[in-house]
């Protein structure tokens, strides 16, 4: 017995070993473990960022002007709410706002990937330091786990900027071309740091975790308790326009709406159907969801704790 208990000690300690030389640079975060800090710095970027993404499944109620209807619900929300600010808005899916384009229906149908993965981009507005502060960590999180990068704005042809009008949390999907714009009211939408994370990750090019094509296999949509009038924001992705980069289902997506998404009786309008999950975290990307940039933009950037070791280390303790 007592040899079985040095047996299993001194596995788990050769478990630890790799893990600690492999990144000494690192530290815990998010869930993850030792995510390397230099990771900025690499040269392991190849990047191709020049593809087209399909916009044609959003809506023609994706396409408007912001309002400040959406801003006053914002800024009545607090943390203690069951639900995440930018599912206040009255945008499509609460904040995915294209700005109208003059087509042939009035609607693009179409935006691209950001070349490369860099993002120029400049903070206006009246943000107050400690939420710039939170704003700078978000894309922090961008630089260490992703190949993306955000480089300050200093003239590029397409740019995003990120503001705090009265208008409530949203964003378009994807590079437009020229300016565009990913509002964050204060304070709600920059109270959390997953909320920036989840505006910039619409801006880079995704949808909401639970508008995929397969949702309904993982979450039981509970359409008695949607508001009236926003069972809209509850549809399908079109599996002919979606892609899901090779990455399941994810339930602790940072795009993944919480489960009193427009609910209008206090009661679940997301149900997830496997027991003990939560679903809204806003506290940053989830391991798929940094998975599903990386692919979505080609990054060959290596994964905390891959590898042999790392792996085992994961089977056991995630
Ligand atoms: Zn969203």
């Amino acid at each position: 017995m007592c040899k079985l208990i040095n047996f299993v000690f001194l596995i788990f300690f050769i478990c630890l070993i790799p893990k600690y030389n492999a990144n000494p640079t690192s530290r815990r975060f998010n869930g993850y473990e030792d995510v390397p800090y230099n990771a900025v710095f690499d040269d392991e970027n190849s990047i191709d960022g020049s593809d087209v993404i399909d916009l044609s499944s959003l809506g023609p109620e994706a396409y408007g002007l912001p309002n400040n209807e959406s801003g006053n619900a914002v800024a009545a929300w607090s943390e203690s709410s069951l639900v995440n600010p930018e599912e206040l808005g009255s945008y499509a899916e609460g904040d995915i706002l294209m700005p109208p384009h003059e087509g042939r229906n009035g609607i693009k149908e179409e935006s691209f990937r950001w070349p490369k993965g860099h993002i120029p981009y400049s903070i206006e507005g009246s943000f107050t330091a400690q939420e710039r502060e939170i704003i700078m960590k978000a894309i922090a999180d961008y630089h260490r786990l992703t190949c993306l990068r955000f480089i300050p704005y200093s003239g590029q042809k397409d740019y995003i900027v990120i503001q705090n009008k009265d208008t409530g949390c949203w964003s378009s999907v994807g590079k437009l071309g020229g300016r565009q714009e990913v509002n964050v009211q204060s304070p709600g939408c920059v109270s959390k740091k997953g909320t920036v994370i989840h505006e910039l990750l619409h801006a880079i090019g995704f949808m909401h975790e639970q508008s995929r094509p397969e949702r309904d296999n993982f979450v039981t949509i509970r359409y008695n308790n949607i508001k009236s009038g926003a069972e809209i924001n509850f549809k399908k992705a079109n599996p002919q326009h979606s892609n899901d980069f090779g990455v399941p289902y994810d339930f602790n997506s940072v795009m993944h709406y919480s489960e009193y998404a427009f609910s209008k009786n206090q009661q679940k309008t997301i149900d997830p159907k496997v027991g003990g999950v939560k679903v809204g975290q806003r506290e940053g990307l989830s391991r798929s969801d940094v998975r599903k940039v990386n692919n979505m933009y080609g990054c060959k950037k290596e994964e905390p704790q891959s590898g042999w070791f790392g792996n085992i280390f994961q089977n056991w303790f995630n």
